[in-house]
């Protein structure tokens, strides 16, 4: 039986590396685990994102909710998104493209330019559909 032995220098957490040997190289990486952040109650993981590269990257995100666009076939998804220390922000994409993120305080004046517009169509814009 044989054995191989290999000396790997630390790798930075989230980080990966690699070990070649005589006939393979393989790859590493640091998944040791962070402190569990504490989730938010809409919080789709739930798990505290312990397997995140580091503690800024423990996001909470919450259901996207999809609204589809018949112009093109595609959708709009919101869905809320909060980082260790910082407030609530609402996303919204295009067909899974980056699109707007948005404060809470923007997501209410969105809603009120929405309404108005709805508004501005008298019973036709405001009927439920
Ligand atoms: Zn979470």
């Amino acid at each position: 039986m044989s054995y191989l032995t290999a000396t790997l220098t630390a790798v930075p957490l989230g980080d990966s590396s690699s070990i070649t040997t005589t006939n393979r190289t393989v790859s590493v990486m640091n998944i040791a685990t962070l402190a569990p952040a504490a989730c938010t109650d809409w919080c789709e993981a739930g798990d505290g994102h312990i397997f995140e590269a580091s503690p800024e990257d423990q996001y909470c995100t919450g259901a996207s909710r999809v609204v589809p666009v018949s112009d093109d076939g595609g959708a709009l998804a919101v869905y809320e998104m909060q980082g260790p220390g910082q407030s609530v922000l609402v996303t919204i994409t295009h067909n899974e493209d980056a699109g707007a993120r948005l404060t809470l305080d923007e997501v209410r004046a969105l809603r009120d330019a929405l309404d108005a517009l709805l508004s501005s169509h008298g019973a036709e814009g405001l009927r439920a559909a």
